[in-house]
C-alpha cells in the first residue's frame, strides 16, 4: 500500500545480477490492457472455498482450546475467491516491491523496484524518470476520495533521509523518502520508521511537512498508546502514527500500553476515513507485514501469530463497514517457502513434530522451510529436537538449504473477496489485475464508463451507495469503499 511512497529502490544482493524480461512488458500499457475489459469479467462466478491459511486457522483454534482444524477464521468466511500470479518481469519468484506495484498500480515490474514500469533497471537511478507509475491511492485521491494505510511494518528498507543515499543516486536523480509528495493526501498513516530529521541533512522532516502542508487542517502526528486513543475523527482531519522506531514489534511480544494493535489501527483508519470524509467512499489499506519478516527469519511461532492478529483486523474491518457497501478483499503479495507436511495427529499442536520419524530415525516439524537460518545439519545429520520445545515462540524451523533469511515462494496467492463487485475476482489473474478490478469497482482510476452512465445517491449513512441492480452480467454496482487487507506473505494464502 506504500509504493506510491517510494522511488526506485537500490539495495539488492541481486544489484549486480540484471536480467531482462519480455521486452513488451516493459510498457505499462502491457499490463493495463489485460486490465481493461472487465466487463467480460462482470460475470458472477460459481462460489468456492480456497482453504487461505490452514496454519494460523489451526493455530487460532488452539489458542481458544479447540482441536484447531474445524475453525473458521474470518478471512474463510469471504464467498468469492481466486488466484494471482505473482511472478515479476525478470523473476519467477517476486519481492514485495515489485508486487506492490502489480497490485496497487496495475502494472508489473521487476525485482526491486517499486512505483516504476520495468523500463526501470534495478539499481540504475536515471532509468527511473518517466517510468513512474501511480496507484490506485492516488487514483482515488484524484477522485475526491479519502484513503488510508496500516501497516506493521517500516515503510521501506532503505533510504529513509538524505544522508542514507550514495552521491550517485542523488547525482542521478533519486529521492529519499522524506521528499515523495504523495504522502501528502493520505489522511490516515499507521506505519513505522518513516523518516527522522536526526539523520536528514537537508533538514527535511517528514512529519513537520506533513503538517505544514495541511494548511487550515488538523493534521495529528502521535506515537504512543495514549494520544493514539486521545485522537477523535470528528475533530481531526489527517492522523500519522509511528510507534516504533523500526517494525512494530511481533504482536506476541507487543507493549499493549504503548502500541496498538493492527486491529486497533485498522479501527482508526476505518473511522478517521470513514466518519471525518462524510460522503465520498475511501480505500484503506491495512498490511500484516510482519507475517513475512516471520517466515523470513523461519520463526513459524511469529508468523502465525502475525497472520491470527492479521486475521482479527480484517474481522474489524467487516464489523465496522457494511456489507451492501463496502467491497473487502484479503489477498497476499507473494508466498514463502514454508511447507506443512507429515502426518500429525488431528489436534496435535501445529507448532509441535510429525509422530513419524524420518529414515534418519529422528523426528521433525510439522511447519518447515525449504531454505533459511534452520539449517542445522551438522556430520551429515539433522538435530535430535525430541526434547526441543518446537512451540516456543523463538523455535527457529529447520530448512533444507543455509540461507541467513529464507527467500520467497512462486506460488500463486489467493485473493477473498466479499462486498459489491466482489465477484471480479475470480479465476487465475495476473497480480496486476487487482487494482484495475479494484479501480472498475471503485469507480476511480481510467475507466470510468460504467460509473457516469449510472445514478448515484447518498443514503442515510453518508456514505455514496450503490444503485440497486441485482444483474451483474450487465450492469455491475458501484462500490462505496474498498478495504485492501494484504498479508505480505502468503504461505498462508497459496
Ligand atoms: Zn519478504
Amino acid at each position: 500500500c506504500y509504493s506510491s511512497l517510494l522511488s526506485i529502490v537500490c539495495y539488492s544482493s541481486l544489484l549486480s545480477i540484471y536480467v531482462s524480461g519480455p521486452v513488451e512488458e516493459e510498457n505499462p500499457e502491457f499490463w493495463r490492457a489485460q486490465g481493461c475489459d472487465l466487463f467480460l469479467c462482470a460475470i458472477p462466478p460459481k462460489v468456492w472455498a480456497l482453504p487461505p491459511s490452514q496454519h494460523a486457522r489451526i493455530l487460532k483454534g488452539q489458542m481458544h482450546n479447540q482441536s484447531g482444524e474445524e475453525t473458521v477464521m474470518t478471512m474463510d468466511t469471504f464467498p468469492h475467491a481466486g488466484l494471482l500470479k505473482t511472478y515479476s518481469v525478470d523473476f519467477q519468484i517476486p519481492d514485495s516491491s515489485s508486487t506492490a506495484t502489480a497490485y496497487l498500480c496495475g502494472v508489473k515490474t521487476n525485482l526491486n523496484t517499486v512505483g516504476v514500469n520495468a523500463a526501470a533497471r534495478n539499481g540504475i537511478c536515471k532509468t527511473q524518470k518517466g517510468n513512474e507509475v501511480t496507484s490506485i491511492l492516488k487514483w482515488a485521491k484524484d477522485a475526491g476520495k479519502s484513503v488510508g494505510i496500516v501497516t506493521t511494518t517500516r515503510a521501506s528498507r532503505k533510504w529513509y533521509s538524505d544522508a542514507d543515499m550514495p552521491a550517485s543516486a542523488k547525482k542521478e536523480g533519486c529521492t529519499d523518502i522524506s521528499q515523495n509528495p504523495s504522502v501528502d493526501p493520505i489522511r490516515v498513516i499507521v506505519i513505522h520508521e518513516l523518516c527522522f530529521s536526526m539523520t536528514q541533512r537537508d533538514g527535511r522532516h517528514l512529519i513537520s511537512d506533513w503538517q505544514k502542508m495541511k494548511v487550515g487542517k488538523v493534521a495529528r502526528y502521535v506515537w504512543n498508546r495514549t494520544d493514539f486513543d486521545a485522537v477523535d475523527p470528528d475533530t481531526t482531519d489527517y492522523l500519522m502514527a509511528l510507534f516504533e522506531p523500526g517494525d512494530l514489534r511481533f504482536d506476541v511480544e507487543r507493549d499493549p500500553t504503548m502500541d496498538p494493535s493492527i486491529a486497533e489501527t485498522t479501527e482508526k483508519a476505518i473511522h478517521q476515513c470513514l466518519w471525518v470524509t462524510s460522503s465520498v467512499s475511501f480505500p484503506v489499506c491495512v498490511s500484516g507485514g510482519r507475517i513475512d519478516q516471520g517466515h523470513h527469519a523461519s520463526r513459524a511461532s511469529m508468523a502465525l501469530h502475525e497472520t491470527v492478529a492479521f486475521d482479527n483486523a480484517v474481522a474489524k474491518g467487516l464489523e465496522l463497514t457494511n456489507e451492501e457497501e463496502t467491497l473487502t478483499l484479503v489477498t497476499a503479495d507473494h508466498s514463502h517457502a514454508f511447507t506443512f507436511n507429515g502426518y500429525p495427529f488431528r489436534g496435535q499442536s501445529i507448532l509441535g513434530k510429525s509422530p513419524l520419524y524420518g529414515k534418519d530415525m529422528l523426528p521433525y516439524t510439522t511447519l518447515m522451510y525449504g531454505n533459511g537460518p534452520g539449517y542445522k545439519v551438522v556430520d551429515n545429520k539433522r538435530p535430535d529436537i525430541r526434547n526441543v520445545d518446537t512451540q516456543s515462540k523463538d523455535y527457529v524451523q529447520l530448512s533444507a538449504v543455509p540461507l541467513d533469511t529464507e527467500t520467497h515462494g512462486g506460488e500463486d496467492v489467493a485473493v477473498l473477496a466479499r462486498g459489491p463487485m466482489a465477484h471480479l475476482f475470480h479465476g487465475v489473474q495476473e497480480q496486476s489485475y487487482l487494482a484495475h478490478a479494484m479501480a472498475y469497482a471503485g469507480c476511480v482510476g481510467r475507466d470510468l464508463r460504467h460509473c457516469e452512465s449510472r445514478p448515484q445517491h447518498t443514503n442515510t449513512q453518508r456514505i455514496l451507495v450503490t444503485t440497486t441492480d441485482d444483474d451483474r452480467n450487465s450492469a455491475p454496482s458501484q462500490v462505496s469503499s474498498i478495504s485492501l487487507v494484504t498479508a505480505l506473505l502468503a504461505a498462508v494464502l497459496h
